[in-house]
């Protein structure tokens, strides 16, 4: 490497030429554009530099960060082991596409993110943590064009690939590590670990792609052609889409599309982006794309009242929100203090959809008193059990013993058809008490 590659960054711009090459991402404006991570990993390669060192000379110091100067003078893994948010909307996505875009002069780095669904989708199992790739895939772009990760394969949703009705996977094949996003050596289609070809054909990996696979592939794949700036908000979209499934009951439609109520209005009144997993999962239920979803509500056969007429739905100011939420939440807790069999705390919290810990912190009275009741009710349940069961075997030695034959704690269990019952301390103690009776 010659020293001009190191040489002041900051006449980048006054000499309009590229630090780096400035290598075209592969995929580009496509479904299958390559992941940042990906691209950065090909630029070293261009290079001949390892992944660490393109970080730590070139991108780190563009980057006002102190904990990537200290990674880069004092090692540690913090920012690899976090890099699959290189390829996700946070304010590190913009930052490094932004320092490679000055270094490779190129415009169009973002694109290789999720930026455009900052609005759209909460980051909450959104990305894997580890790659997962199709090994004949690998194949055909060494033989076709570089190898590299598409945007897509970062997606949780994303399993299998359709091209080779394959499974993705995330091991190494050679020695069975999971294969970071980004690593200091990372190079496209090599295990960083043992350094060999990943896309070793190796067991059956054929998998049967359904139709699910099938919508949620094609809907990610939408996604990042879709033009999103006209999307005002999701919570829009989904207003309209409750309006149109449900003629705007969100209970109703949480209830059609399995989400919890809760989460729903959450979305619905904007105070929560929807994570895309569920996204997914109401357009496969409701048969529609994910780009119906978010643009076209309203192309409905039905006739259906302009949506500027709908009873708006205001995004309430931010001292307000918690205020409505609570309220919502208590209510619909108090429902469950009403039941008349009650459930546990885990229960509610799943059916609700909320944590357990959030809502031990907004009603620790409502709280303890769920958990009180349900341990009220498992403990009437034992005792009932414990009744109906010694009255079975009172009943059982009674009728044995009128047959003249000894009721042995095998031949009550076998009466009852209850193996092993008589084992049960207090069971047993009943069984003694009456034989020797
Ligand atoms: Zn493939
Ligand atoms: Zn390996």
């Amino acid at each position: 490497m010659d020293n001009n590659f190191y040489f002041n960054l900051l006449e980048v711009d006054r000499k309009a030429v590229s630090e780096l090459y400035c290598l075209i991402p592969i995929g580009n404006q496509t479904s299958q554009v390559e992941s940042l991570t990906s691209y950065i990993s090909r630029l070293a390669e261009e290079h001949s530099v390892s992944v660490g060192m393109l970080m730590n000379k070139l991108i780190f110091p563009l980057i006002d960060n102190e904990y990537l100067l200290k990674s880069s003078q004092y090692g540690g893994n913090r920012f690899y082991d976090g890099a699959r948010s290189l390829n996700g909307y946070c304010k590190n996505s913009i930052a490094f596409s932004k320092s490679v875009q000055s270094l490779t002069l190129r415009r169009d780095l973002m694109d290789l993110t999720l930026i455009r669904l900052k609005h759209i989708v909460s980051l909450r199992h959104l990305l894997k943590q580890n790659l997962s790739w199709c090994p004949q895939c690998l194949n055909e772009f060494k033989i076709n064009t570089k190898v590299h990760y598409p945007l897509v394969w970062h997606f949780q949703a994303f399993q299998v690939c359709l091209f080779h009705e394959t499974e993705l996977i995330n091991e190494c094949p050679h020695c069975n590590n999971g294969i970071p996003i980004l690593t200091r050596k990372s190079l496209n289609g090599h295990c960083p670990f043992c350094n060999k070809w990943i896309g070793y054909v190796g067991g059956d990996n054929k998998k049967e792609c359904n139709t699910r696979h099938k919508s949620i592939n094609s809907n990610i794949e939408q996604l990042l052609t879709l033009d999103t700036r006209n999307i005002q908000k999701i919570s829009y979209s989904l207003e309209r889409m409750v309006q149109r499934v449900s003629q705007g009951n969100i209970a109703e439609f949480a209830r059609l599309t399995n989400i919890p109520k809760v989460t729903m209005w959450d979305w619905v009144r904007g105070e929560k982006l929807p994570d895309l997993n569920r996204l997914l999962s109401i357009c496969f239920k409701l048969n529609i794309s994910i780009k119906e979803l978010l643009l076209e509500p309203y192309n409905s056969g039905v006739a259906e009242k302009s949506y500027d007429s709908y009873p708006s739905i205001s995004i309430p100011q931010k001292s307000s929100r918690r205020v409505i939420n609570i309220q919502l939440l208590r209510a619909e807790l108090i429902k469950y203090l009403k039941l008349e069999v009650p459930i546990s705390l885990t229960q509610v919290s799943k059916e609700i959809g909320y944590d357990r810990k959030v809502l031990y912190k907004h009603f620790p009275n409502e709280c303890e008193t769920i958990v009180e009741r349900f341990s009220k009710y498992q403990e009437h349940r034992v005792n009932l059990r414990r009744i109906e069961l010694s009255r079975q075997v009172r009943q059982a030695i009674h009728k044995l013993k009128s047959e003249d034959i000894y009721p042995s704690r095998r031949k009550v269990e076998e009466f009852l058809d209850k193996p092993g019952l008589l084992r049960e301390q207090s069971i047993k103690l009943i069984w003694k008490a009456e034989v020797h009776n």
